[in-house]
């Protein structure tokens, strides 16, 4: 059985455990971490949405960043929403409060839909999925410039909300609040891979 670790901090861990359990369909266990060496007895990873200020220090005090940044260099399938998404860019537009880890070769754009939009639903079109996806977004990043090796999944305007990197899936919206599971199936088909 697969075991999927959600990083536990801070954010919508819970959602994600449920949802990550409705798309695995009984088989995968999903563990929420905290804690050094839990994260390396997982196949996998979930960066939940959030604050990626508190976030990122948190990652400091609980002793985890650079367990995080090695089991993503060593391959570790991340699923990377929203706060989680800045935390893996490479560098914050214009912003010294989050120092992202560098695991994506993207910039990101924090809460990039201005205050007017704070949240907002929107039918995506999803590179690999048949049907729109309804997607919510939560004063949600954008990212605003992506590197060589980035696939861009899908866009809201001009702006890249979906995107991903060999082992890293980013998304700047929440997979977790809406019923549809095609996206942490996607992320789960990343494991089999
Ligand atoms: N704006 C938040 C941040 O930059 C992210 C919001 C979210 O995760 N819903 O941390």
């Amino acid at each position: 059985m697969a075991r999927i670790g959600v990083l536990a901090l801070q954010g919508d861990v819970s959602e994600h455990v449920l949802a990550l359990e409705r798309a695995g369909k009984g088989k995968v266990q999903v563990v929420e971490i905290r804690k050094s060496g839990q994260m390396e007895a997982c196949g996998a990873l979930v960066l939940p949405g959030g604050e990626s200020t508190t976030i990122r220090r948190q990652l400091e005090s609980f002793g985890l960043t650079q367990e995080l940044k090695a089991a993503a260099r060593q391959g570790l399938p991340i699923l990377a929403t929203c706060a989680g998404l800045v935390l893996v860019s490479q560098e914050v537009e214009g912003d010294s409060m989050v120092k992202p880890l560098g695991l994506m070769d993207i910039k990101i754009s924090r809460n990039a839909f201005g205050p007017q939009r704070e949240s907002f639903e929107a039918d995506l079109q999803i590179k690999g999925l048949d049907r729109p996806y309804h997607a919510v977004f939560i004063r949600a990043p954008a990212i605003a410039q992506v590197g060589d090796g980035v696939e861009v999944l899908a866009r809201v305007g001009e702006a890249v909300v979906a995107a991903r990197q060999k082992n890293l899936l980013a998304l700047a919206f929440h997979p977790e609040l809406t019923k549809d599971p095609r996206i942490h199936q996607i992320f789960l088909n990343m494991l089999e891979a």
